[in-house]
């Protein structure tokens, strides 16, 4: 099969399974979006993706989503899902639509001070550690609470929800939980703040991103699915 029909397969099958997700939660399918991860991704598979109508990417390295975002139109809306650092924030924030992975207050004021220099209103989600791997970027739940009134006193930043990535397992049902809890963690937060809704989860991958849409996610990040058994 070429390379596009392989790609155009797997989105296909991809998009009926959120739909089918959809169902199940009674929830309208436009409420989720696919942001498709390009990280392992050829250019040319990309082009394939946005050609069929895909224009949400995500990309882990800022470098790459910066070089790649030069390279592919400029409707596309670009997605940082992986950790970044302060010293990348200059350079990343022309080029993308929603910053995933925010996992402390430094880089949240460091970005608020460059986006004041850049004049530029930086969308941003926060991270948040529930499967306390300390290995895993994001704020706990607690850390995320005593720094809540701080999120949003920063002048420029926009925040608009939270992310969180599962512990690897085959068995999505133990995604279960840490989905149920973001959005527990949501509607706490939101009662701390009335006013500033959090609309966006971001939450599911290849291999959870169904539970995670009948948990609420309005945002999954599809990678390997999307480029499964895609050749030369
Ligand atoms: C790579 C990555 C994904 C996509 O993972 P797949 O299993 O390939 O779908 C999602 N989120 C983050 C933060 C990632 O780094």
């Amino acid at each position: 099969m070429s390379t596009a029909r392989k790609v155009a397969e797997n989105l296909r099958i991809v998009q009926e399974r959120i739909a089918r997700a959809c169902d199940r939660a009674g929830r309208d399918p436009h409420s989720v979006t696919l942001v498709a991860v390009t990280k392992s991704a050829r250019l040319e598979w990309i082009r394939t993706l946005v050609d069929l109508g895909v224009v949400e990417l995500g990309e882990s390295r800022p470098q790459q989503l910066v070089s790649r975002a030069v390279e592919l139109p400029p409707l596309v809306h670009w997605h940082q899902i992986g950790s970044l650092q302060r010293n990348k924030v200059r350079m990343l924030l022309p080029c993308v639509t929603l910053i995933h992975s925010i996992d402390s207050l430094r880089l949240l004021e460091a970005i608020d001070r460059i986006a004041g220099d850049l004049a530029v209103h930086p969308r941003i989600l926060l991270e948040v550690n529930l499967t306390r791997e300390p290995a895993k970027h994001g704020f706990t739940a607690s850390e995320l609470r005593a720094a809540w009134k701080q999120v949003f006193s920063c002048d420029r930043v926009r925040a608009e929800g939270l992310m969180t990535m599962a512990a690897y397992s085959t068995n999505p049902e133990n995604a279960r939980p840490i989905f149920a809890a973001l959005r527990a963690l949501r509607d706490e937060l939101t009662r701390i703040t009335p006013g500033h809704e959090l609309r966006h989860l971001s939450m599911g991958m290849s291999g959870d991103f169904e539970t995670a849409v009948e948990e609420g996610a309005t945002l999954v990040r599809v990678g390997s699915a999307l480029w499964a058994g895609v050749e030369e």
